[in-house]
């Protein structure tokens, strides 16, 4: 699924050649003053001095591809916040003039639906979407907001809570969902309705209840703002659509997959590098450890959505409040996501 985890490296430092040679040759980590590991240790373009990857706050998940400037050389400029404004906040996220902002959410529809189907164990079976769940109190909204425009802000990132496409990147008819080898699943009609309440909702600023939060070593993460049930829709993973083949050299931090086409010059990917929303800050697990796979909580699964891709990032069970959001950035590769949702 996701190219998220691909690992360069772009500066290697020498390997210590032997023990008499360190001091000449050894480079070691300015943090941690070891030089093992050498393979993960860059080094800063500026006064040369080595940095482990693990040991930077916060950590780089991946060597940047162009030129890296290491804490004291970067001169690193403080976290501005986003004003918590609410005129500016509207602006930022262009919510609907025309709606109260604070008029109580409306979850009357989800709640007949269930109804109708004869309750909760009924719904359970059929395992259908949940639409999210915004807080009603509009300040801890607007905060929510505000958390996510900090974000977007510090990583020169526009808001679109909506798939781009981009003159000179992939047109929109390039995103063909039968070009997946093997189909994909369709999103039945009940799950786009649902899929279709939660974009409405963003844009009346009914927002979905997350917070973003900078983690000194992880950066910025997100966190549930409210218990959130199993099967809840998170959020559409959005950015501008390009060609897999434009992108190879790209860092690839937060590029995910789209379509991975039997031809690769059609596979598609998201670029939330220009525009995005908040998928792009909820952290990945390390699924190479138990500890790592026990913290996922949200599944990424690509659907048909009227014959085009679409990817949306799904609770796998319940969320408590305070709860850390983490998806395994490249757990479906090769997988058919069917067997999770059907
Ligand atoms: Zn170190
Ligand atoms: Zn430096």
């Amino acid at each position: 699924m996701a190219t998220r985890s691909s690992f360069r490296r772009r500066t290697q430092a020498p390997r210590p050649v032997s023990r008499v040679d360190d001091n000449v040759d050894g480079i070691s980590c300015e943090e941690c003053g070891s030089g093992d590991r050498e393979d993960e240790l860059i080094l800063c373009d500026k006064c040369d001095k080595g940095y482990h990857l693990f040991c930077l706050r916060p950590i780089l998940a991946c060597v940047p591809k162009g030129d890296w400037f290491c804490p004291s050389c970067s001169n690193a400029k403080r976290l501005k916040r986003f004003p918590l404004i609410q005129t500016k906040i509207i602006d930022f996220f262009r919510i609907q003039r025309s709606t109260d902002f604070y008029q109580k959410p409306c979850q009357a529809d989800s709640k007949k639906n269930k109804r109708r189907l004869g309750g909760l164990a009924m719904a359970k079976k059929k395992r259908k979407l949940l639409p999210f769940n915004p807080i009603d109190d509009p300040a801890r909204r607007l905060e929510q907001m505000a958390s996510l425009a900090t974000a977007l802000m510090a990583t020169g990132t526009d808001f679109s809570d909506e798939l781009t496409y981009v003159p000179g990147m992939a047109p929109r008819s390039a995103n063909q969902a039968s070009l997946e080898p093997g189909g994909m699943q369709v999103l039945c009609r009940e799950d786009s309705k649902t899929l279709e309440h939660c974009k409405d909702m963003m844009k009346r600023g009914q927002w979905p209840p997350l917070m973003v939060v900078f983690d000194s070593c992880e950066g910025f993460t997100v966190h549930a703002d409210r218990f959130i049930k199993d099967l809840t829709i998170i959020t559409e993973y959005t950015g501008d659509v390009d060609y897999l083949k434009n992108r190879e050299h790209d860092d690839g931090d937060s590029m995910m997959t789209l379509i991975s086409a039997a031809d690769p010059s059609n596979s598609l990917v998201i670029c939330p590098d220009k525009r995005g929303n908040i998928a792009r800050f909820i952290s990945g697990i390390n699924n190479h450890t138990p500890e790592g796979k026990k913290k996922q909580n949200l599944k990424c699964v690509r659907f048909n959505v009227d014959g085009e891709s679409r990817v949306l990032l799904i609770a796998i069970r319940d969320i408590s409040r305070g709860e850390r959001l983490y998806y395994d950035y490249n757990g479906l590769e090769q997988e058919y996501p069917t067997q999770h949702f059907v």
